[in-house]
This record gives structure tokens, C-alpha cells and sequence, in this order.
């Protein structure tokens, strides 16, 4: 029985959602702010994998904010064919407006920063430096019994596991991005059967473009493990409890809000 990387991220923020979608196999459905953050998450991420692609055609860094104007005018017209799948029975148009502002806003924070980097260290070197090794990168290891997609891979001395997060930045890097990120290293070091642990990976913050590194601690490795184990026993039948109150955010937010309490 294998894990799925995103499953661990699932688990930190309920464990009962995962009996609820994988065991009962009862599908969410998904509150007005999470389908306006699926929308959002699919144009912000798209921004993200052409970056590379827009630094390699400017000469200077001025040229960058109208390039990235012009390619978020091409998301808006792909992005629903990209992620068909993700919007599927999903009733997201009318957010449509409103993210393509919010993302608009935010290509002067993208475009000053990566200006700033180009300046900084020029644009083969800054080029080098964002380009990804692979995108979407499908892993599975049988010994882990662990599977994931990585967002994107960087080869520099060795591999480096990225996860593209969309949201609100908080101060700090939530603990289940920080297992889903480690887990991805954990599975590269076995996909490649690299000697050397590999020592960290990032979360990349797109609507502040700023990546913010994680160290595969042991403890981290051991927090990986033992939230793997405990998936299994979810997907093996145990129940977990609703938690972790009626009252808390998480369930009023939550896209099983009603179903999960008649369980
Ligand atoms: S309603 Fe609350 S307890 Fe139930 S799955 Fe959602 S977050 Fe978890």
C-alpha cells in the first residue's frame, strides 16, 4: 500500500478527510474559497513553470514585467485546458476576474525580484538558477512505499525536491509542506540510490516569489515515516475522530463539513 506525498500534507491537516476521500471514497464538495483557490493555484502555478522561459528571451530586466504581463494573458486562455482534470464539475468561472486581478498585482513583486536577482548575478547565472531539471516529476518507491509528483526538480551538485505553494504565505512553512517536501527529497535520494542524504528542499512561494528552504532533518525523516504509518492505518479502515472541533476553522472550512458528522 503506497502513500502519496500530498497525503501527508492531507494528513496534518485532517486525518479524517483522508478516511473521508480515500476510504469512503465520498468526494468533497468544495467550499466558494477553496474553488477560487483552485483557480488561483492553477494560473499562480503556471506563472510559475514559464518563468524559466520569459528570463531566457529579455536583455534586461526592465523587458521582464510586460513579458509576464503578456503571458498571464495566455494562462488565462490555457490554464482551463492544463488542469481539465483538477476543474472538472468545478463551477470556477466567476473567480475568474477577481484572480486574474490579484495575480496582476502580483507580477511587480515577481518581476522586481527576479529583475533584482538578474542584476545581481546576471541572467545565465540567474537562468541556471530557476530552471528546473524536471517539472511534475512522478515518483514511486516501493521501499518507501511512498509516491509523488514533484512540482519541480533543480539539478546543482545533487537533486533538489521544490513544491510550488500558491496560498498565503504564513511567517513560518507549515508542517505538512514541510513533510510533503521532505518526503520528495526521501524519494529522489531512493529513485537515483544516491549515497549523500540529500539536505534540503524548498517551498516556493509564488505570490511573493521567494523560496524558503527545509533541512531533511532526521527528525523530519522520522516525522515522514511515522505519518506514513499512520495513513496506512486510516486507508486500512481506522477512523479517526472529528477533531479537532465543531467549532474550529478547519471544519468550517472543510468541503466534508456535512457529511462528516452524520459518520
Ligand atoms: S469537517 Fe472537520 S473533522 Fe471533518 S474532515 Fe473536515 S476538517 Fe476533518
Amino acid at each position: 500500500m503506497d502513500v502519496n506525498a500530498s497525503t501527508l500534507n492531507q494528513y496534518t491537516f485532517c486525518p479524517r478527510s483522508i478516511y473521508l476521500s480515500r476510504v469512503l471514497k465520498i468526494k468533497a464538495r468544495p467550499t466558494e474559497e477553496q474553488t477560487r483557490g483552485l483557480v488561483g493555484h492553477a494560473v499562480r502555478k503556471e506563472l510559475s513553470m514559464r518563468q524559466a522561459r520569459l528570463l531566457g528571451r529579455i536583455h534586461h530586466p526592465d523587458e521582464l514585467e510586460i513579458l509576464l504581463l503578456q503571458e498571464l494573458e495566455q494562462i488565462m486562455q490555457d490554464f482551463p485546458h492544463i488542469y481539465k482534470n483538477m476543474l472538472k464539475g468545478v463551477n470556477y468561472e466567476r473567480f475568474i476576474p477577481d484572480i486574474k486581478t490579484e495575480v496582476l498585482n502580483e507580477i511587480g513583486t515577481i518581476s522586481t525580484k527576479l529583475g533584482l536577482l538578474v542584476e545581481e548575478i546576471g541572467i545565465e547565472k540567474a537562468l541556471k538558477l530557476i530552471t528546473p531539471w524536471r517539472v511534475e516529476y512522478y515518483i514511486k518507491s516501493d521501499q518507501l512505499a511512498i509516491t509523488g509528483r514533484v512540482d519541480k526538480v533543480m539539478l546543482e551538485d545533487t537533486y533538489i525536491p521544490i513544491e510550488i505553494k500558491t496560498g498565503q504565505p504564513s511567517d513560518g512553512i507549515w508542517k505538512g509542506d514541510r513533510l510533503q517536501t521532505c518526503a520528495y527529497a526521501m524519494l529522489l535520494e531512493d529513485k537515483f540510490n544516491l549515497k549523500d542524504p540529500i539536505p534540503y528542499g524548498f517551498v516556493e512561494y509564488t505570490r511573493i516569489q521567494e523560496r524558503r528552504p527545509i533541512m531533511t532533518t532526521e527528525k523530519l525523516r522520522r516525522e515522514v515515516i511515522d505519518t506514513r504509518d499512520a495513513i496506512i492505518e486510516i486507508l486500512q479502515g481506522k477512523i479517526p475522530d472529528i477533531g479537532p472541533s465543531a467549532t474550529d476553522k478547519k471544519c468550517k472550512s472543510c468541503g466534508y463539513k456535512e457529511i462528516c458528522y452524520e459518520i
